[in-house]
């Protein structure tokens, strides 16, 4: 059986492109662009908690950086370098050698470093943390959102959860259906180069990552406002739409977690230019409400009746 030592210098050491020194030292060393602010992230992805034990290796590998570069894009940073922590219940090499080949295939699609990490015996866990550069001034937060601005959300939601939903057996799809819908689960894009272009639009911004409610809520506290938005405007996955009518298929547009779409505040004034992003990036952008004083979330639904929302998302201590 392969050693820690050979495994890491096998699988995970790879030329990089932007590092003075990369893995095989005490700590890896890297400089800034000059005058750029180093933007810094983790996420940890934990076995039975984050994805099933069987999960595939590939996916899983693209997965838990893809989710790391999504916070990037919600900051609007150029990712750049990342590190990778993980715990393996034992050496199992192909498996390694298949999270390794998702990782990478995912870390030069957005052309990052794997600078370094730490490779234990455990149950399956995989801590990822992401750093990249933004211009000073530039990051865009959750607390700049202003009442009037726009709210926008890209691509589709309520995919990754109506396709989890599936494989959990709480929802019936058909094969073609899950097919459709399982890698925004599986494969989630995050949108980093969507999130460098809005530097110059977007007053606030976050990811999707626990649901458009409680994500947006987010926002909302942090910028001391609240919002409208309808539920008949948000973007809907296609598998998710035809199924719309069933109110636990709108909980899963609403508050279903894992899609890493970007929600983000903008002027009225850049409504024109947002969506000639939107065919620039060939990513849709959708103004699903907006920005008010009032300091809640109302939510219109379809029959344009003011939704139930409650404490809606993703929470992992909930009871
Ligand atoms: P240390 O004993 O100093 O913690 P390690 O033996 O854990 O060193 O790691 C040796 C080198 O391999 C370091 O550069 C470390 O960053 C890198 N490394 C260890 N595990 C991983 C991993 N899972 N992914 C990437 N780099 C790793
Ligand atoms: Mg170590």
């Amino acid at each position: 059986m392969a050693s820690e030592f050979d495994l890491i210098q096998h699988y995970f050491n790879r030329p990089s492109q932007h590092t003075q020194l990369g893995i095989g030292d005490d700590a890896a060393l890297i400089s800034l662009s000059a005058g750029m602010e180093l933007a810094v992230s983790t996420d940890m992805l934990v076995s039975g908690v984050h994805f099933f034990h069987d999960a595939d290796a590939r996916q899983l590998g693209w997965k838990s950086l893809a989710v790391n570069l999504s916070d990037m894009a919600a900051m609007g940073a150029q990712p750049k370098w990342t590190t990778l922590a993980i715990a393996l219940p034992q050496a199992d090499e192909s498996w390694v050698a298949q999270f390794s080949e998702g990782f990478f295939a995912c870390a030069k699609r957005y052309q990052v470093d794997l600078i370094g990490g730490d490779t234990a015996c455990g149950p399956l866990t995989i801590s990822v943390q992401i750093m990249g550069e933004v211009a000073p001034g530039k990051a865009l937060k959750r607390s700049g959102a202003k009442a009037k601005d726009d709210i926008w959300v890209s691509g589709t939601l309520g995919g990754a959860a109506i396709a989890l939903a599936a494989m959990q057996g709480r929802f019936e799809l058909s094969e073609v259906e899950l097919n459709a819908c399982a890698s925004s689960l599986n494969t989630p894009q995050p949108r980093v180069e969507l999130g460098l272009m809005l530097q110059s639009f977007a007053s606030s911004a976050i990811d999707i990552s626990d649901g458009l409610v409680a994500d947006l809520g987010h926002i909302l506290e942090r910028s001391a406002v609240g919002a409208n938005i309808r539920l008949g405007d948000v973007p809907i996955h296609k598998v998710v739409s035809t199924h719309l009518r069933d109110s636990k298929v709108q909980t899963m547009a609403l508050a279903g977690g894992d899609d890493y779409e970007l929600c983000f505040t903008a002027a009225q004034q850049h409504h024109v230019e947002i969506s000639r992003l939107s065919s620039l990036l060939a990513i849709p952008l959708t103004c699903i409400g907006s920005i008010n004083i009032e300091r809640e979330l109302v939510v219109i639904g379809l029959d344009n009746e003011v939704m139930d929302i409650g404490k809606a998302g993703y929470d992992h201590f909930k009871s």
